[in-house]
């Protein structure tokens, strides 16, 4: 897979390069992962990438020209362009899958009060939002993108397992984990997890994903599709939290 992240701000992407998994997928080869910075595109003589909002109103924007430049100096046929913006839809892990399927993408990052939109009308696939709240540059919510979708390319983590067990993957969040000690500060392991009964681990953490899910974040469980087993689960899971709660 092919990335290229748009920024005026290219060292805060270069400095991710050597963050563990990013490294390790680039170095692998999984990966190519670019900062393109916007400022070398400017016609402005001056180098500005920004200019004043017309018809008034605070800050500064970002312009058009620059954009669309460093935009067209790596647009191939194939490639989805994502603007990162606290107004696009927002990211989970199911978008992650989607976009780790992508051959080529390219990250704008905005800045200051945000882009000239007819960028954004005309250039972006698609706008996306890593939460309800602002921030000052795209740059964080672009790392937050790459992190999650190189983490699902084949060959980035040690095994498939790495992943699939985790929160989110397949709706659920994961079971409860435990390493050495057996016993900490008088707390104890789960016994069935110590007893190298496969069979019932496997059924164990099963129930316990779903109770996590379950008593964490309840709205997940709305969207899921869940087997016949595991609805008679869900069932002796909230039976068992009632009993407790009357
Ligand atoms: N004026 C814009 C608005 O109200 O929608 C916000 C601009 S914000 C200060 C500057 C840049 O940060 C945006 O252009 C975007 O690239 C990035 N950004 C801020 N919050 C974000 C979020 N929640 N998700 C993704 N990108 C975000």
């Amino acid at each position: 897979m092919k990335i290229h992240v748009l920024t005026i701000f290219p060292e805060l992407i270069n400095m991710f390069f050597n963050w563990s998994i990013v490294g390790r997928t680039v170095n692998k080869g999984i990966l190519s992962l670019e900062a393109v910075d916007i400022r070398d595109f400017t016609k402005d003589k001056h180098k500005r990438v920004d200019d004043y909002p017309f018809g008034g109103g605070p800050g500064m924007i970002m312009k058009a020209q620059p954009i669309y430049d460093a935009l067209i100096s790596v647009k191939e046929k194939k490639s989805k362009t994502i603007y990162l913006s606290p107004q696009g839809k927002p990211y989970n892990q199911e978008m992650a899958k989607t976009l780790s399927q992508e051959e080529h993408l390219i990250l704008l990052c905005g800045h200051y009060e945000g882009i000239d939109n007819r960028i954004i009308d005309n250039y972006i696939d698609m706008e996306i939002s890593i939460g309800d709240y602002v921030l000052t540059g795209g740059e964080i919510p672009a790392m937050v993108l790459i992190e999650s979708i190189i983490r699902l390319l084949p060959g980035a983590l040690g095994s498939e397992e790495s992943y699939s067990d985790e929160s989110h993957y397949n709706g659920l969040l994961e079971y409860p984990q435990y390493t050495r000690p057996r016993v900490f500060n008088g707390f104890k392991v789960p016994e069935i997890l110590l007893s190298g009964d496969h069979e019932k681990i496997k059924k164990w953490k099963k129930y316990k994903s779903l109770e996590t899910t379950y008593k964490k974040r309840p709205d997940l469980l709305n969207n899921l599709n869940l087997t016949n087993e595991e609805k008679k689960i869900l069932e002796e899971i909230k039976e068992k939290t009632r009993n407790k709660t009357s």
